[in-house]
């Protein structure tokens, strides 16, 4: 096979469907940004939504924009349109709090669905909040309440009858390998528990079939495949079959069934809205609708068709390119079982990344030592691919990364 070579790349955007989104982002000029799995890029249009609704909506209407504005149904409006995007039906999706709290009140929902049980599985390699939030949950209720972390390959092994529920992260942050929903769900069933998925690194990414595929419940990011912006609030969905009995485990007067009744009990709202708690963020909830919208418009099968080839072509190129410096694959090869990112694992990936970085291509590391490229197929070009990949070559081949500036013991959020 030929070598590819950048002008292969340029043909690939003139060809793609989807070119004309990029303009429709705002990113510094020179810089390759492939980093929107952990934080979106921002829409040239949210500047002007916030200011609209800055001087308008809030500043003349006041209070009034609760209802005027449909500052109210908001979370439920959103929510509907990221249902969407992850195969929910109507009135299974709210938009509310973070994805670590709607992991707790989800978890709490689904542990009171099956009072005879008292274990929720994961696996030890899950995002770390999740299992964080699980232990708290498990620690509050106490007596024999626990979480149980066994590997990704002891999953299916490990569904005895004293499993409440499986929560699992759809693909994997490190290494951006899928769960098959369907199928581990199909298995939780049969063993008698519930399936609760985090869609964080799928949402706005890869294809899913919420409904289609049993799930019982579901939560997930908005600011990272959604561009929902940091921090942005999160997405939380409930199987309609589970609604009606479905009670959370925080019952704040926004998912009561009458919020402006004043009632001094908890009545839950019928649908989804009981999943609510507290006011809404609506600066933030707007700018996260602008995000859903663009990932409405282009499609998630058309994202995915170009992440597919995108990531496949990463892969080809840093095995052309990058043959001997001593990187290894740690996504799944084949472009099917994996998200819409490419790992690679290096013994010096953290200070690899950091010349990276200075070089003008953002990736991002995970300890120990993987070097993860996202890429979110709204705005990368496959000649950003390219280029990314060529940095990376000239920091191996000059072995920039050696400078001492880039060792520095790894901190914060990058
Ligand atoms: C990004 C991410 C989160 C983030 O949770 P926050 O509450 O928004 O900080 C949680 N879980 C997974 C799997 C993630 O990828």
């Amino acid at each position: 096979m030929q070598p590819l070579r950048r002008a292969d790349c340029e043909a690939l955007d003139r060809a793609d469907p989807l070119r004309h989104f990029h303009d429709r982002f705002h990113l510094p000029s020179g810089l390759i940004y492939l980093d929107g799995n952990s934080l979106g890029a921002m829409p040239k249009s949210v500047p002007a939504r916030i200011a609209r609704l800055l001087e308008q909506e809030w500043g003349d209407d006041l209070i009034r924009g609760w209802t005027k504005d449909g500052w109210m149904d908001l979370p439920l409006a959103v929510g509907a349109k990221i249902g969407s995007l992850i195969g929910a039906g109507e009135g299974e999706t709210v938009v509310a709090d973070s994805t670590s709290v709607n992991l707790f009140k989800v978890l709490g929902a689904a542990l009171r669905l099956r009072p005879d049980r008292r274990v929720i599985l994961s696996e030890c390699t899950n995002f770390p909040t999740d299992l964080y939030i699980a232990q708290g949950l498990a620690a509050m209720i106490g007596g024999d309440y626990a979480v149980r972390a066994v590997e990704r390959s002891e999953i299916e092994a490990a569904l005895s009858p004293d499993i409440a529920v499986v929560m699992l992260t759809q693909v994997d942050y490190r290494t951006g390998r899928q769960w098959d929903v369907k199928q581990i769900t199909a298995l939780a069933h049969r063993a008698g528990a519930l399936a609760v998925w985090d869609f964080s690194h799928s949402a706005g990414a890869v294809p899913l079939d919420f409904d289609g595929d049993k799930a019982d419940f579901a939560v997930g990011c908005g600011y990272k495949y959604l561009s929902g912006g940091p921090g942005a609030p999160a997405f939380l969905t409930i199987a309609r079959r589970h609604l009606q009995q479905t009670e959370m485990p925080i019952t704040g007067w926004l998912g009561h069934a009458e919020p402006f009744a004043f009632e001094p009990g908890f009545r839950a709202a019928e649908g989804v809205g009981r999943a609510r708690v507290g006011t809404p963020p609506i600066l933030s909830l707007a700018a996260l609708e602008v995000g859903v919208d663009l990932v409405r418009e282009a499609t998630v099968p058309a994202l995915r068709a170009k992440s597919v080839q995108q990531t496949e072509l990463f892969a080809t190129l840093t095995a052309q390119e990058l043959d001997g410096f001593g990187f290894a694959l740690a996504s799944p090869a084949a472009a099917d079982q994996r998200g819409s990112q490419v790992s690679l694992r290096h013994e010096r990936g953290w200070p690899i990344t950091q010349a990276l970085i200075a070089a003008n291509v953002i990736g991002d590391f995970r300890a120990p030592d993987i070097v993860r490229f996202g890429f979110a197929p709204l705005y990368v070009r496959y000649v950003d691919v390219w280029d990314a990949v060529a940095t990376l070559k000239r920091i191996m081949v000059e072995r920039q990364w050696e400078q001492p500036q880039f060792s520095a013991a790894p901190t914060g959020v990058t």
